[in-house]
């Protein structure tokens, strides 16, 4: 399939009028290599790829290299036919600036995340990146926007930008394309002379030899020893570009340096553990079904803490002691051996003492008593240190009431995840209808549920509320597929395809 070169806003018009799927959107500034190029096959997966070449004269400071920059249009068109483009668009200066670029309205970039990283040393370049893609997004209106997670903290701006004016596309970052000896591809290494393009293979070397006690020194050192003219080596948190320690779990280690004239930036994830994610909310937001499917997708492990709770009320049951007799049940607690194995192919088992209960703990007796034998003290400790051993190493994905305040306080992700009343007693009228049970009056449904919602968030262990850094996420009127999509959202605006790949299929 041949790629068409569009340069007028008409052409551009004209091919999105004859689409024959999602618009995937790649934005360059040109002097394509095989980094775009990843960006247009991952793109050419998912519907027809447009790409971008246009040089944005706002995001070059004065001294900058805007004159220089590689200008290649007729090798760009061949790399992005051969990934799979179908148009490369090129558009004039007055085409993405109508007033040119001195007076175009222009937008800013938050503060918050330009004070750290690049956005210290070059000031204005992110207002300028923020400005331009606004304005393509606004002309190209794509499904999909395609990412480069090189330029990581411009990834975590225009994920900002995207969200903060609910432009309603999806962003998609892709890990860093690299050369044989580490260097990230960047259409700047064509500046380097031989000698600077052996030298600055110590970049990715240097970062990758970080020293987890204080990496932010190991990497000037290792930086000053190969020659490289250090700009800023700094250790921040991936969503919020805020300076942090090895308390973080996943941190981006971010370094930018000269070698010789041009400027190189890269960056490694520190990770002391795998990711990790809590998600808390009320009964019947829908909770479990999107927490399995999330799971899956990111390839964690779903941690079904209910499934816990069941067998520990099994293990009751089995021993004939009464779910509300606490000290009686104290003691079933010590010698419990409790495991949940996943199953290839989708699916838990779940083991107690080495028995399989997979299908004995879903019985209708251990769902009557399961919130009595939850509610003891003794058993939420008991398994809120089992739920905390599981989750020391990561990988996994914990859903419950308290996952994110009592359990993993430190997860990297934390989801609230909720809907009004009037939602959850519309859904669970639609449920009790399909499994043909009679269905209480609405007011009936939402006074129930309000009155769950209250024990729930005032009992003493362990209540139910949100958890100060939780994004909390309403569902009214969301799909199970828009609100999986909205978690793998907040999930990789913290942690990076680079350090945790989506798994394939
Ligand atoms: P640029 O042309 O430098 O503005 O880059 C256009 C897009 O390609 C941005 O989203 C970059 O992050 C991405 N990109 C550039 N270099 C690489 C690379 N080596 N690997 C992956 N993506 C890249």
């Amino acid at each position: 399939m041949s790629c068409v070169v569009l340069s007028t806003q008409a052409e551009l018009e004209r091919f999105r009028a004859n689409l024959d799927g999602p618009l995937q959107f790649v934005p360059t500034m040109g002097g394509l290599h095989q980094g775009h190029g990843e960006l247009i096959r991952l793109a050419a997966g998912r519907g027809p790829v447009l790409v971008s070449v246009f040089v944005n004269p706002l995001q070059f400071g004065p001294a900058e290299d805007f004159d220089r920059y590689p200008r290649t249009l007729e090798a760009d068109r061949d790399l992005a036919e051969r990934c799979g483009a179908h148009a490369l668009w090129a558009p004039a200066v007055d085409t993405v600036y109508p007033g040119g670029p001195q007076s175009a309205v222009s937008r800013s970039a938050p503060v918050d995340l330009q004070t750290h990283l690049c956005g210290a040393s070059r000031p204005g370049h992110f207002d300028g990146v923020v400005t331009v893609v606004a304005r393509l997004l606004q002309l190209v209106e794509p499904s999909c926007l395609w990412l480069g997670e090189k330029d990581w903290q411009q990834l975590v701006i225009l994920r900002r930008l995207v969200a903060d004016l609910d432009l309603g596309v999806a962003v998609q970052g892709v890990p860093t394309v690299r050369e044989s000896d580490g260097l990230a591809l960047s259409s700047r290494n064509q500046y380097l002379s031989s000698v600077d393009r052996a030298r600055a293979a110590a970049l990715p070397a240097a970062l990758r030899r970080a020293d987890p006690n204080d990496p932010e020194t190991s990497v000037r050192q290792s930086l000053a020893e190969a020659g490289l003219e250090v700009e800023y080596v700094e250790r921040v948190d991936p969503r919020t570009l805020q300076p942090c320690g090895a308390e973080t779990a996943i941190s981006l280690l971010a370094a930018a340096v000269r070698c010789g004239t041009t400027r190189l930036i890269d960056h490694v994830f520190l990770m002391t553990r795998q990711p990790l994610v809590a998600i808390d909310g009320p009964a019947g937001a829908g909770k479990s079904t999107v927490t399995r499917a999330f799971a899956e997708r990111m390839g964690l492990v779903y941690l079904d803490t209910g499934a816990m709770y069941r067998s520990v009320t099994w293990l009751v049951q089995q021993n004939g002691v009464d779910p509300q007799d606490a000290a009686s049940i104290a003691p079933l607690l010590n010698d419990l051996d409790l495991q949940l194995r996943s199953l290839p192919g989708g699916g838990q088992q779940v083991l107690v003492n080495g028995q399989d209960v997979s299908d004995a703990i879903r019985s209708p007796e251990v769902t009557a008593s399961v919130s009595a034998v939850a509610a003891h003290r003794c058993v939420r400790q008991a398994l809120t240190a089992q739920q905390k051993a599981m989750g020391a190493k990561g990988g996994l994905v914990a859903e419950g009431r308290d996952i994110g305040t009592a359990v993993f306080p430190d997860a990297d992700l934390k989801v609230f995840l909720t809907a009004t009343v009037g939602e959850r007693a519309r859904r669970r009228a639609l449920d009790l209808e399909q499994r043909g049970f009679p269905v209480p009056e609405r007011s009936e449904l939402e006074a129930q549920i309000a009155e769950r919602d209250h024990l729930d968030s005032t009992r003493e262990e362990a209540p139910l509320v949100q958890a100060d850094d939780a994004v909390q996420l309403v569902t009214d009127g969301m799909s199970i597929e828009a609100v999986i999509d909205a978690l793998v959202g907040q999930f990789r605006s913290r942690v990076a395809e680079e350090a945790w790949p989506t798994p394939a299929g």
